[in-house]
């Protein structure tokens, strides 16, 4: 952090300012220049509220220098992480290959889905049992019912399971049974629910808010991993722009952006970022190419009357091409599956 003192300031003024940043467990490196003066603040200022100088009549302004976050900072963990789900490594060239229907409808579509999905090489099953809907007139999920199904279908394909955790309600049983628990768009911010799941053993998968920056983004995984469960995997969802022709617009360079500023696993969504199924194919390889770390992709056995993301959804078949090309994609890059 950089504290730019007023021009002309005086001595006493100075010492007044370098005393307060002392109060902050700071060192302090002063440059006198011709007018003005500057104060270097050394030391973790991650904790450090900027405005707090800017009350002092001499101070100009303040700017960190620094990323107001340190566990995920990759200045500060220089290794890409690996996250462990279950036995599925996901990071440092490891690809989470994810997939399954937006939401959990019956028994048979999940097995169904899971099986062909596994066949075709996905490593995780998805599937919403708690669904976040637009309008409280929608299809709301089959809940706890849900969750069970997904139970199933992981006994039966050896998939473990992700699904999306809405309500502090259900962190204990998503803690004993959900493998990699999802935190959706609309939370990303909910920060009372980040700071429960630092509490938890499982691996978290944080999507993107529907118009968070890299760095707000990045503050909810420290909020995560600051409050105790350092296993967050990223995933980008589709950002809203002014552009209605898409669902939302998927940002690719979020990848390679993050991969520099964190070193945490990214995965990308092409479903929710698109929300048509032919624009499924040509982003998901877009991302491999471009560095991710894996797929989360919806795949539907009968998408014309799912109860929820349809047109966004794979069958089966067209999965299965999908993951052929991104194997050899992903062979060209280096990458594991
Ligand atoms: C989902 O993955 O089912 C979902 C609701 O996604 P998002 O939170 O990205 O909208
Ligand atoms: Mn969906």
């Amino acid at each position: 952090m950089i504290i730019v003192l007023k021009p002309n300031t005086k001595q006493e003024d100075v010492s007044r300012v370098e005393h307060l940043v002392k109060r902050r467990g700071l060192d302090t490196h002063i440059v006198v220049g011709q007018e003005m003066t500057i104060i270097g603040c050394i030391g973790d200022t991650t904790k450090i509220d900027a405005k707090l100088f800017e009350v002092d009549a001499s101070v100009d302004k303040v700017m960190h220098v620094q990323e107001p976050y340190k566990l995920a900072n990759r200045a500060f963990h220089p290794e890409d992480s690996v996250v462990d789900v279950s036995g599925v490594k996901v990071g440092r060239g490891h690809l989470a290959l994810i997939a399954g229907p937006c939401s959990v409808e019956s028994a048979q579509q999940v097995l169904e889905i899971a099986a062909a999905a596994k066949q075709s090489g996905a490593n995780l099953l998805r599937g919403g049992a708690f669904k976040p809907r637009t309008s409280p007139y929608s299809f709301q999920g089959m809940g706890l019912d849900g969750l069970k199904i997904l139970c199933e279908a992981k006994e039966a394909t050896g998939l473990p399971i992700v699904t999306e955790l809405m309500s502090p309600e259900h962190l204990d049983i998503f803690n004993e049974k959900v493998d990699l628990i999802q935190i959706g768009a609309r939370n990303m911010q909910n920060f009372d629910l980040l700071k429960q799941l630092g509490q938890l053993d499982r691996p978290i998968l944080l999507k993107r808010g529907l118009n968070a920056t890299y760095e707000e983004w990045i503050m909810s995984a420290e909020y995560i991993m600051a409050s105790g469960n350092e296993n967050v995997i990223l995933c980008e969802r589709g950002i809203r722009t002014f552009e209605t022709y898409t669902r939302n617009t998927l940002d690719l360079q979020s990848i390679p952006v993050l991969r520099k500023l964190t070193h945490l696993p990214v995965v990308v969504d092409p479903s929710h970022a698109g929300g048509k199924w032919w624009l499924v194919e040509p982003m998901a390889k877009a991302a491999i190419a471009a560095g991710a770390d894996g797929l989360m992709v919806e795949v539907h056995n009968d998408p014309e009357s799912a109860l929820c993301d349809g047109a966004q959804s794979l069958k089966p078949q067209k999965y299965d091409e999908l993951l052929r090309e991104v194997t050899q994609i992903a062979k060209v890059i280096g990458k594991k599956i």
